[in-house]
């Protein structure tokens, strides 16, 4: 007790903590230090390192926390209220203190009468007199829970049994209070990585990541809560000291269990569902749905950040099962908890069992490769009569080629600009061009999404052309796609031009002008 009670001082006054209040900087003071409204810490050199998200050291991704660009930060502590957990300690502690003082008072007015009976207050009395560091009681009791706890599965809530004889009721029942009021509202565990809310609420810093995800009001008080404050937040310092010097055993396990937790949420490849993309080319997705901003961070702290990505399924349709895998280049946090996430296209691949984990899909995959020779792997040509049936990959590329000039030289300029600064420069290996090419023709999604699966690139090369045939074949359609997108694109001017060109054109054909 003496030694969680020497951890309850102001950093400050250097004094016992009175009515403290823990500001985001992760320091507790008492309230009478901080001067209304402003919050900012008054603790000397504070500079806290922020815990939450382990980004490994040589990852890649380039990772921008949320600016705010509103309100100065520190958000002022609103009343200077108090900070609860460490409130409820200080009481618990001062308790504890008092009921053992009483107890060896008790026992050396009781000692004239008998001796013996005032033999272990006494000798109690006289260790912690000499010295406090010591406590053999407390401490080899901490450390027999703490063993105890080593079989008590992580995710079961944690009631301390003792199965052994305790050394003493006094002490075992503080234990008790200490590790409840050291209890997360939201995981009901011992508070791993504690941070304080600015309504004096603590919560692991997970749990409170998780439960902003889906509300920005703390699960207790319901008072609003800024998400981006906490994407950065340090641990409440004093908390810390506590659980460090109380249960370190048990603290080193939840970190155990929370990491091994992790690291077989990344076994799987988490999936997204959302839009069509290919190898090759570059994806920027804004990720908003709690489920995806937990798998982010997930994906953020593993060290290949990546996951997969498939289409939604039409209505009534069967699911989805091929997609590509998304490299992570570059995360921007926005204030609100949201995300723009720049990805590359690095493989394709086929889900062979799905899951799902917290609310966003998980699968066991298996990737898609082309046939090692496909590239080289061309029909035998006739030096002297060419058959048109059966094109080189070369001639088939130039028949793409050929449409985008078409289409560049024609009315749509606008496409292959958008195609250049959205999706990169035109590949020149056959098998990433396929792709290229397919992003950009005004077919439907899902029909494009038929390349995934197919291992030649000299095949989907074939059924681009086939594609391009069709929309040659079908100009009215293709016209009609120009049009729309234009006036999309580029507003309603040249759209509007090209129609009364067409109407003039069908009217003078038909005859009426
Ligand atoms: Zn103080
Ligand atoms: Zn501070
Ligand atoms: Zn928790
Ligand atoms: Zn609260």
């Amino acid at each position: 007790m003496a030694s969680i009670d020497r951890l309850l001082i102001c950093p400050l006054c250097h004094d016992r903590l009175l009515n403290p209040t823990t500001l985001h900087c992760g320091h507790s003071l008492c309230s009478r230090h901080l001067q209304a409204p402003s919050s900012s810490c008054p603790v000397p050199l504070c500079s806290s390192q922020p815990p939450s998200l382990r980004i490994p050291p040589h990852s890649r991704v380039r990772y921008t926390p949320a600016q705010n660009p509103v309100l100065p930060a520190p958000i002022p502590v609103p009343d200077h209220r108090s900070d609860v957990v460490l409130n409820k300690i200080i009481i618990l502690v001062d308790r504890a203190l008092q009921a053992d003082d009483s107890e060896v008072q008790d026992s050396d007015s009781a000692s004239a009468s008998s001796r013996e009976s005032s033999h272990r207050p006494r000798k109690r009395r006289k260790q912690h007199a000499v010295d406090d560091d010591e406590e053999p009681d407390l401490l080899s009791h901490l450390r027999s829970v703490a063993a105890q706890e080593r079989s008590i599965p992580p995710d079961v809530p944690l009631i301390p049994s003792h199965h052994s004889p305790p050394p003493d009721p006094a002490l075992q029942e503080f234990d008790k209070k200490l590790l409840d009021e050291l209890t997360c509202h939201i995981c009901y565990v011992l508070f791993y990585q504690p941070v304080t809310t600015p309504c004096q609420h603590t919560y692991c810093a997970k749990c409170l990541q998780r439960s902003l995800d889906h509300s920005t009001a703390c699960p207790i008080c319901r008072q609003e809560l800024p998400s981006y404050y906490f994407q950065d937040q340090p641990l409440n310092k004093i908390i810390m000291s506590i659980i460090l010097k109380a249960y370190p055993l048990l603290y080193q396990e939840r970190a155990q269990a929370i990491q091994e937790e992790e690291r077989n949420a990344r076994l799987n490849t988490p999936i997204f569902v959302s839009n069509l993309s290919f190898p090759g080319v570059p994806t920027i997705l804004h990720l908003f749905e709690p489920r995806y901003r937990l798998m982010l961070r997930r994906c953020l702290e593993s060290p290949h950040p990546r996951f997969g990505m498939i289409m939604s399924p039409k209505p009534g349709a069967p699911q989805i099962n091929y997609g590509t895998i998304l490299e992570i280049r570059s995360v921007q946090m926005l204030p609100d908890g949201r995300s723009l996430v720049e990805t590359y296209g690095s493989a394709r691949f086929r889900i062979l069992e799905r899951g799902s984990l917290d609310g966003y899909m998980v699968g066991r995959i298996e990737s898609i490769f082309d046939y090692p020779d496909d590239i080289t792997h061309t029909p035998p040509e006739p030096p002297s009569d060419p058959t048109p049936s059966t094109p080189t990959n070369e001639q088939l590329m130039d028949t793409c080629k050929a449409f985008l000039d078409r289409l560049q030289r024609g009315a749509a300029p606008w496409v292959v600009q958008r195609l250049n600064s959205t999706y990169g420069a035109m590949p020149t290996d056959p098998a990433l061009f396929s792709f290229w090419v397919a992003l950009v023709l005004p077919i439907e999604e899902h029909e494009k999404a038929k390349l995934l699966p197919i291992r030649s690139a000299r095949l989907r090369l074939m059924l681009v052309v086939h594609w391009i045939e069709q929309l040659n074949n079908n100009w009215y359609a293709w016209l009609t796609f120009v049009v729309v997108h234009g006036w999309l694109v580029d507003g309603p001017a040249l759209p509007c031009l090209l129609w009364v060109l067409f109407v003039l054109t069908i009217a003078r054909l038909i005859g009426w002008i």
